[in-house]
């Protein structure tokens, strides 16, 4: 196919040509859906809230079809990687036949038959995590197949760069203040940590890294759900002498009410992450004013369509967007990137991830900051090129981890 018989440029009207053309827009077809589970190590351990991380498991979505051009996007593979591979080859069969330009409609069927199983039962956050990859993968075919990158397919960039803050690595006080001086020489101009440990140890990390850092820069933490409304309340007044720029879901994800019931009295600005992962979820926080700011991925949202439709309620309300990371790739960022760009409420201290990976499954494009920033991502389509060695070596890891 080409672009010009998708979309007809010849404006001098002919019955036959429009013909051709409605004909030709109906021949794509998806053929069949490839999910390759996949393992990348960190460069250094992960220290959070929730334990130790080693690695990003990953499910590598492919959307093949018949003319040829394939599609890439990237699931979170927890908790179970052979899990969501086993729903991806369900959804296979209610794609295959079908023009990847039909996506929307796609992904609600899909959504609807699996997660709210004919209103059997719901699973939206799931549902979210699971469908994100096929939803880029076919965004990466939509572009490709029209030259063009995703952001230009939907309506065109608002933005030239995208900003990130520092993530800081490291296990004690001491490593994470030195990785935050590095990242603030690097240009960086706001700096994130990881809180959630205990008291004492938490109180050690914010005041090292303030100290490292001086008082110019901004400085995040987020304890990941760990703090109850009462243990908030008491860490965020012994915190906020160090001038923290927010604090990220300091209370249970299922709770808005309690994140509405610490924010109403914090002294610091609070941000809902896993707090949100749906339209419904952004239009209840933004309505009971729980947070200033919402974090949020492509993962929590199920991919782009629906991460617009958060930030476009978001904007209603007058907050911004900050991009979440999880453990993921350069796909997830380079999609990410895409979806971002278009958006006009987007933050400027932006989480990616897939630079703590010891290496990356793509070639290209670079994705070293660049004083805080990456450029937006041309295309076509998504705008990556995989690596397919790197792709065969974390296909390996994988199936040789206690995971396969
Ligand atoms: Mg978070």
């Amino acid at each position: 196919m080409s672009m010009g018989a998708r979309f007809c440029p010849d404006k001098t009207f002919n019955p036959r040509k429009l013909l051709i053309c409605i004909k030709s827009k109906a021949t794509m077809k998806i053929t069949k859906l490839v999910c390759t589970p996949l393992l990348v190590p960190n460069k250094v351990p992960y220290h959070w809230a929730h334990g130790v991380i080693m690695g990003a498991t990953v499910i590598l979505v492919e959307v093949q079809t018949d003319e040829g051009i394939s599609g890439y996007g990237e699931c979170i593979g927890t908790p179970s990687a052979e899990a969501i591979c086993c729903y991806l080859k369900l959804a296979e069969k209610m794609i295959v036949g079908h023009d990847p330009f039909e996506n929307a409609r796609l992904l609600r069927e899909i959504y609807h038959r699996f997660f709210q199983a004919h209103g059997n039962c719901s699973a939206p956050r799931y549902a979210g995590m699971l469908l994100a990859g096929l939803e880029m993968a076919l965004w990466d075919v939509m572009g490709k197949s029209t030259d063009k990158a995703v952001h230009e397919l939907l309506g065109g960039a608002l933005h030239d760069k995208i900003s990130y803050f520092g993530f800081v690595q490291g296990e004690t006080p001491d490593e994470l203040a030195a990785h935050a001086r590095i990242l603030c020489d690097e240009g960086c101009e706001v700096i994130y940590a990881k809180v959630g440990r205990g008291d004492k140890l938490d109180y050690e990390i914010v005041k090292s890294i303030r100290d490292a850092i001086g008082n110019e820069k901004r400085l995040r933490i987020d304890p990941n759900e760990h703090w109850d409304p009462q243990t908030a309340v008491r860490m965020i007044a012994k915190l906020s002498q160090f001038d923290i720029d927010f604090v990220e879901q300091p209370s249970h994800c299922e709770s808005i009410s309690a994140l509405a019931q610490i924010h109403a009295g914090s002294p610091v600005s609070i941000s809902a992450d896993q707090a949100v992962f749906t339209p419904f979820d952004t239009y209840d926080v933004c309505r009971e004013k729980a947070a200033d700011i919402i974090v949020l991925g492509l993962h929590e949202t199920g991919g782009i369509s629906r991460f617009r439709q958060c930030a476009g309620i978001a904007e209603a309300a007058g907050l911004n967007i900050c991009i979440h990371g999880l453990h993921e790739t350069g796909i997830t960022t380079c999609a990410m990137i895409q979806a971002a760009s278009t958006i006009p409420n987007i933050d400027d201290g932006n989480q990616y991830m897939n630079h703590l990976l010891a290496w990356d499954i793509i070639d290209s494009p670079n994705l070293e900051l660049q004083k805080g920033k990456l450029p937006i991502v041309s295309g076509p389509g998504l705008g990556f090129s995989l690596n397919v060695d790197a792709v065969e070596a974390a296909k390996q890891a994988f199936l040789e981890s206690d995971q396969s």
